[in-house]
């Protein structure tokens, strides 16, 4: 079947211009005007924006944390992804302690197999440390897994830091990436214990046991570490300016940092959490916090500046209920945040229509950049000929409001609530087949497995 997008704006990374963009199969044919219409069926995209699917390099499905599970799972949050024009991601496989890398690779495939609706690839999380692990990550890199996790907080998740440094190495060796959680455990500890005991134990607490400070000092410590592994780093989830210092002191020094922001720490600011209302505070707990004013302004400055990569969403969802619950204590609230659904037509409306990034920019940090650096380039992230038919219609004059009653996640309340949008995703086409119409998920769950291969940003 061909379809032929026709008289649209294509948007790269490095320019927009007038342009068809015909599709034959799964894969995008031609990119140019005046495209022949013969045997296509012919849609008018004037006045549309059209970009690469997006791709959305952080999220959680059907992830079990403390006690319970995420609310999303692979089926509602792989349509939430696609209803807002995230056509790919990348999401976490994570095999708990003593349990090996194919293991949670089984596991993780078993969860999203059959169920979701977009395309889909994982990282593997890297929590425990033995020769067996290490030589599965090769095994990992040759199933199409070329990035890992790993966590400097969460004692569950944590290895030690000599265990840490010998997984750059081998990462290094067979040509992974590893994306690495920031923040200081120990001081956390210590300062929730301290609030613990003066009885502090509402949400507001939150924020305060996991100050700016201690990612900034967690950054400082992976880069200095990464610096003597001689190896690339991901800084995930990077939310603070004091953070940034660090980032470009280790480019200063010559090593290449990838970051990645979300956008909540764009759009938000830390006094979310100083509700009386317990539930209005506690659906904000994620980590890191929530921040305050001043980073979230020096965020924009650095997207803009190219010195973040790239924007996921970290998307990890909770119902109300299950904020519940910490009522009692505040380190009882399952952390994270639903927004697979909404990083698109957020960041058009915060960064492009409010004129703090460019198209390009958007166009680098949700497509292209994530495409390179995850290593499915240029399968994916770009409008281009012999790359899979990904295409985002975005029509910049359908404003619209965010609501949770208006919502594919599966969790009862949005960050984002009232938020007034600069247009909306009006189609999304998955591997050349219309997924979405005007808010409405047409695509089967026959999202695929992307094997990806090393980065190339
Ligand atoms: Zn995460």
């Amino acid at each position: 079947m061909r379809t032929l997008l026709k008289g649209g704006l294509v948007i790269s990374g490095t320019e927009t211009r007038r342009a068809d963009v015909l599709i034959e199969g799964e894969a995008i044919l031609a990119v140019g005007t005046d495209l022949p219409e013969e045997g296509a069926r012919v849609v008018d995209c004037s006045g549309k924006l059209l970009f690469p699917g997006f791709i959305d390099g952080h999220t959680h499905f059907d992830l079990p944390v403390a006690g319970t599970v995420t609310a999303d799972d692979f089926a509602s949050g792989s349509r939430a992804a696609l209803r807002g024009g995230t056509t790919m991601v990348v999401d976490f496989a994570a095999p708990d302690k003593g349990e090996t890398l194919r293991h949670g690779l089984d596991l993780w495939r078993e969860k999203a197999a059959g169920k979701c609706a977009c395309d889909y690839g994982f990282h593997m999380t890297i929590d425990d440390w033995n020769g067996g692990i290490s030589r599965e990550i090769g095994e990992m890199m040759d199933e199409g897994v070329s990035t890992f996790k790993m966590y400097m907080t969460y004692p569950a998740m944590m290895i030690p830091e000599g265990d840490m440094y010998s997984a750059l190495l081998r990462l290094k060796e067979v040509g992974g990436v590893a994306g690495v959680h920031c923040e200081n455990s120990g001081i956390i500890d210590a300062l929730i214990a301290r609030a613990k005991a003066e009885g502090k134990l509402s949400p507001a607490s939150h924020p305060r046991t996991r100050p700016a400070p201690l990612e900034a000092e967690a950054v400082g410590h992976l880069l200095r570490m990464a610096q003597l592994a001689d190896t690339p780093v991901i800084v995930v989830h990077l939310s603070t300016a004091a953070s940034l210092e660090e980032v470009r002191a280790a480019r200063k020094r010559g090593q290449t940092v990838y970051v990645e922001t979300c956008p909540h720490y764009l759009l938000l600011e830390d006094s979310v959490y100083d509700s009386p209302e317990y539930r209005e505070a506690a659906k904000f707990v994620c980590a890191p916090p929530i921040r305050k004013k001043e980073d979230r302004e020096a965020l924009w400055a650095a997207l803009r500046g190219g010195e973040i990569q790239t924007v996921a969403t970290d998307h990890c969802s909770f119902t109300l209920a299950q904020k519940d619950m910490g009522r009692e204590d505040f380190t009882r609230i399952p952390g994270g945040l639903p927004g697979v659904e909404t990083r698109g037509v957020l960041l058009y409306t915060a960064g492009v229509a409010a004129g703090r990034i460019t198209l390009q920019d958007m166009c680098r940090l949700l497509c292209e950049n994530p495409a390179k650096l995850y290593g499915c380039w240029p399968r994916k992230g770009t409008i281009a000929p012999g790359s899979d038919g990904d295409v985002v219609v975005y029509d910049p004059a359908a404003d619209s409001v965010i609501t949770a009653a208006d919502q594919a996640m599966n969790v009862d309340y949005s960050p984002y609530e009232g938020f007034p949008t600069a247009g909306s995703v009006a189609q999304v086409y998955l591997r050349g087949a219309l997924a979405v119409d005007h808010g409405e998920v047409l695509a089967p769950p026959e999202g695929r497995f992307i094997p990806r291969g090393k980065c190339v940003l």
